[in-house]
């Protein structure tokens, strides 16, 4: 995107990239290029980093602790972040909750949950899907009971990514059991050590450690962490989903595993040549290539020249693309790896272990596996073509 740039953006593009030159631990980036599951002290650590630049929250307004970027300073960060294999900044809190509490929280909840997102002394994690409630959301069944000042809640969560390294967990309960799917939600703010609360792993299919079962059992959680008003939790959280869509394209981060590949086809070899100058690969990277080109404009068109007329249809669009063109990018770099690409384990804890594969092929078949569950997360493919359907033909 570089021939779009202000000379004054080239020159913080200039700042930013001289920046992380500098400051970015190289043992950092070569676990954040080899781990889908990075450890919490390796995202804490980089973070921190940012945090004391006053970069740590680039999409948030600076009276909250942020940038107050523009639009296009903010996506030149993300470029220069995943071309240096940055790890990535906390998608629970900064991405998600933190948007969420600054336009919606009251002054006490801006106050006492802010600051520790921006310092990233406080970890967050998302309780929305549920067993039987992924896609239809709206039909989620864990309740919130009042009990005087606070809310007794009671029922599960499912695919809670982190929740066993969150302190907070931003919840969606049903406070009306009697009311029609979406108006009886509301949104919580609840303690990850509240009695009663207990979370159990869930292995995915690359070995490792990010997803969960959260399970309340009578868990109290005071009225103070309503967010919003009651009932009313399903505005929040749609304009939170719109937040988590538009990141979980990851449009920066597969501009680096095209990169990657790019160089992986390079030196492996096919029939005596290098596989890039093989016809057959070659035209496969050049499809992906031209995908990545076309998202990667989209991406700019929308976050940068804000040309969508339909902000909720435009995050569908981008989740929808970016992680199709993600997991091309992942499958053919798996193919071009063949049997080198094989020698791969996670270890128990979730963290990736180097088993002696080439570092150019450390992490690439890990990231495939675990990039299957991308047009999963942050709702379904499905979900998002009926979003798209609805916002075309109105029903
Ligand atoms: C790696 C990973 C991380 C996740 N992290 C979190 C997290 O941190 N917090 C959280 O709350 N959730 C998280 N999730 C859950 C995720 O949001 C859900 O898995 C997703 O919304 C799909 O819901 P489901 O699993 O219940 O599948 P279902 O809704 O049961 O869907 C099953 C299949 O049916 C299709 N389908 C369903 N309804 C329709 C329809 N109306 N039209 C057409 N097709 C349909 C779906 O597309 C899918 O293919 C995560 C999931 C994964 C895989």
């Amino acid at each position: 995107m570089s021939q779009y740039l202000s000379a004054e953006e080239v020159s913080f593009r200039d700042e930013v990239r001289a920046f992380i030159k500098v400051n970015l631990p190289p043992e950092l980036a070569t676990k954040a290029r080899r781990q889908s599951h990075i450890a919490k002290a390796d995202v804490v650590a980089w973070h921190k980093i940012l945090y004391k630049r006053g970069w740590s929250a680039p999409s948030w307004p600076t009276e909250y602790g942020g940038t107050g970027w523009t639009p296009a300073q903010r996506f030149i960060f993300e470029d220069e972040c995943a071309a240096a294999d940055a790890p990535p900044l906390s998608f629970f809190g900064v991405s998600m909750i933190g948007p969420v509490l600054y336009t919606f929280g009251t002054e006490a909840q801006k106050a006492r949950y802010l600051p520790g997102i921006v310092s990233m002394d406080t970890h967050w994690c998302q309780g929305y899907s549920e067993p039987g409630a992924g896609s239809d959301l709206a039909s989620l069944r864990t309740r919130a009971d009042s009990d005087g000042d606070v809310y007794v809640v009671n029922g599960s969560k499912i695919w809670t990514s982190d929740a066993h390294k969150a302190d907070m967990m931003f919840c969606l309960v049903r406070t009306d059991p009697e009311a029609k799917q979406q108006r009886g939600i509301s949104f919580l703010l609840i303690d990850m050590k509240s009695p009663g609360l207990t979370v159990s792993p869930l292995i995915s299919i690359d070995g490792g450690h990010t997803l969960n079962e959260v399970f309340f059992d009578n868990v109290r959680v005071p009225k103070e962490n309503l967010v919003g008003e009651e009932h009313k939790g399903w505005t929040y959280a749609k304009f939170l989903l719109g937040h988590e869509r538009v990141m979980s394209a990851e449009v920066a981060r597969s501009k680096r595993r095209l990169a990657m590949l790019k160089t992986i086809a390079r030196i492996e070899q096919a029939n005596g040549a290098p596989l890039i100058e093989d016809p057959h690969f070659a035209s496969r990277l050049a499809a992906v290539e031209i995908e990545m080109m076309a998202l990667d404009l989209t991406n700019h068109r929308l976050l940068v020249r804000g040309e969508a007329t339909d902000a909720m249809a435009a995050a569908s669009m981008m989740k929808l693309r970016g992680s199709e063109v993600m997991q091309k990018l992942t499958e053919l770099t798996v193919d071009a790896l063949g049997f080198v690409g094989l020698p791969y384990a996670a270890a128990d804890d979730g963290s990736h272990q180097s088993t002696g594969a080439p570092a150019y092929a450390d992490g690439r078949v890990e990231d495939y596996l675990f990039r299957r569950a991308a047009t999963i997360y942050a709702g379904s493919s499905e979900t998002q073509r009926n979003i798209l359907a609805k916002s075309i033909f109105g029903h």
